[in-house]
């Protein structure tokens, strides 16, 4: 956090001292006036033309003063604004360097959240850091000038009021400790009624609700976490509405006596000199209480920081963005003992598995709901590490960002990000390869792929949320784009966890057909429940209660498997009652 300050500061170091010179020569003569003022009328030898003169020009430099402060003000929130949208790149870039099985473990993605937060809001978080920490010297040297200015008549006021307003610094402090113990409350709270926020504006999730006559139960939730937030906020109303009773008494004691000690020397001060001191101790007062209230907030705002900054700089960043592999040469991918359980958890879900494969290999994965396949595939193409054993490629033992390079996969919640066809399938220009371009568009005509009966093409655009005129795929569109964008990443091995899943048989059809053409160039895992896939894979992994049951081709399995034959007898029955 110190160093990110320190580096706006640098950075903008001219344009905040001309700000700190104009706003601190417009507040201390705007203080300094009607005292100043006053003096000028005790002066004997004053005439009409010299008293406008003085005036004209005091009050000429506090004008162009506040002019200047208040446009310098402006470009300051801008520039702590510009430098917020900095962060917030700079957070995702350390975001996404974090290895991906932070990214399943619920504690990492709330403080991701919260930090989120943290960069997210104009007054708030970070950009209120430097907004506070920008206005905290000038109001730190206006509280050194009233000071000297009071001190040089009168040190007592000065003294007094250093301690009366500095008992106001605990009491904010008290305030901010309830903030930060309750953000973590609030947070999570605030996590859970903004999800019921989302299922209600989300139309997928309307359809359940209308169609289960969820409604009672989802108001029924949200009304317990409502009052647990309302309770919250009450809470701190109440301790607020306290602290402000002590602060304003404090406040009423200091002014109290302050005017009491100027009353007790009113024979040896004159009129202007009383008026001068008591608008410098108004002056003192309020610059030092925020001086004081400033840094409570950072100190607030910095345990804040500190929280999850820490929690991202343990997230393993050492994974660079995957290069498109280009010139793969066909390579061995060995599993030796791997075992794997999920982070947070204890369950093994993965036992000691040993195999080998080559990426030319055409490979199914079978398996019962829940044994393992998509976890398999996920230590595979290097989203997760082995909690034991190794995953070599080429006798070479590989880490998870390393294998994220030789593989391209579709997942059945993969997904298409706002922007163009184009951008969701080549990422960027380098890889338009025009033979590219072409079989993106036949792919398209294939699978007669159309918005507004017209083919779509690289241009077509994908997101409500950013276009007007988005294409908005079904669920089967979805997965062929999807599957494409798999393809045309040249030489990767395809993994494909329940791919068809959402196609109609006709495409499901091409589908294999184009994968079996594609594996002259390179092989593919898939995981299905579809019996078509044992007709296109050399190999099948049969996958039990999270151990390999066997490896082998499909005749082979079927002659000595007893489980292998198990699982095909129910995936036929299942299509047989399909045909009926
Ligand atoms: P399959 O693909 O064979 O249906 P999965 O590999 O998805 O099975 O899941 C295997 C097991 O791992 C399941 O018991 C599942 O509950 C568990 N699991 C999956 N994802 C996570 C996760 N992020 N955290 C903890 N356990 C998980």
């Amino acid at each position: 956090m110190k160093k990110k300050i320190k580096y706006f500061f640098k950075q903008n170091i001219c344009i905040l001292l001309i700000f700190y010179l104009a706003f601190i020569i417009a507040y201390f003569l705007d203080s300094y006036s009607f005292g100043y003022i006053l003096s000028l009328l005790e002066e004997k030898n004053m005439n009409f033309t010299k008293f406008t003169g003085i005036i004209l020009l005091f009050y000429a430099i506090i004008f162009i003063c506040k002019f200047m402060s208040d446009i310098l003000g402006q470009k300051i929130v801008y520039l702590a604004f510009k430098s917020r949208m900095e962060q917030v790149q700079s957070l995702v870039d350390k975001t996404y360097k974090s290895k991906y099985q932070y990214f399943e473990d619920n504690n990492f993605m709330s403080t991701l959240n919260r930090a989120i937060d943290f960069f997210g809001g104009d007054n708030i978080g970070y950009q209120g850091v430097i907004i506070d920490m920008v206005y905290l010297f000038p109001y730190l040297f206006l509280v050194i000038i009233s000071g000297v200015t009071i001190g040089k008549n009168n040190i007592f006021i000065v003294l007094l009021t250093l301690i009366l307003t500095g008992l106001s610094f605990p009491i904010k402090q008290k305030l901010n400790d309830f903030d930060i113990d309750t953000d973590l409350e609030n947070g999570q709270i605030g996590e859970k009624l903004e999800y019921f926020q989302e299922i209600t504006t989300d139309n997928s999730y309307g359809k359940d609700i209308r169609t289960f006559g969820l409604k009672p139960i989802i108001l029924e939730r949200y009304e317990e976490l409502a009052k647990a937030a309302k309770d919250i906020i009450n809470r701190r109303t109440n301790l607020a509405t306290v602290l402000a009773i002590l602060s304003l008494l404090i406040e009423v004691l200091n002014d109290g006596l302050v005017l009491y000690i100027l009353y007790l020397s009113r024979n040896e001060l004159s009129l202007a000199l009383i008026f001068l001191i008591f608008s410098m101790y108004i002056l003192l007062k309020t610059m030092f209480k925020k001086v004081l209230e400033t840094l409570a907030d950072l100190n607030k705002n910095a345990k804040l920081f500190t929280d999850y900054d820490s929690t991202l700089d343990n997230s393993g960043q050492e994974y660079n963005d995957s290069q498109m592999a280009n010139n793969l040469e066909g390579f061995d991918i060995e599993f030796k003992n791997v075992s794997f359980a999920y982070p947070g958890s204890e369950d093994i879900v993965l036992d000691n598995l040993n195999f080998n494969i080559n990426s030319q290999d055409k490979l199914g994965i079978i398996g019962e709901n829940g044994a393992g396949k998509t976890t398999l595939i996920k230590l595979l193409i290097g989203l997760f590490d082995p909690s034991e054993g190794k995953i070599l490629i080429n006798n070479k033992p590989t880490t998870a960002d390393q294998r994220l390079e030789y593989f391209s996969s579709v997942f059945q919640n993969s997904l298409l990000f706002a922007g163009s066809i184009g951008d969701n399938l080549f990422f960027n220009e380098d890889n338009l390869a025009s033979d590219k371009v072409e079989y993106a568009r036949s792919y398209f005509a294939e699978n007669t792929l159309k918005k507004d009966g017209q083919l779509i093409d690289l241009s077509t655009n994908i997101g409500q949320d950013f276009y007007d005129d988005a294409f908005k795929p079904s669920g089967g569109q979805e997965q062929l784009l999807l599957i494409l964008r798999a393809l045309v990443q040249d030489a990767r091995m395809l993994v494909l966890d329940e791919p068809t899943s959402a196609l109609d048989p006709s495409k499901e059809i091409e589908f294999y057909e184009r994968i079996e053409k594609e594996s002259k160039e390179r092989g593919f895992i898939v995981i299905s429940h579809r019996l078509a896939v044992s007709n296109i894979v050399d190999k099948v992994i049969v996958i039990k209660d999270h151990k390999i049951e066997d490896i082998g081709g499909h005749d082979e399995l079927i002659k000595r498997s007893d489980y292998y034959r198990h699982l095909r007898d129910l995936a036929s029955s299942m299509y047989e009652s399909e045909a009926k």
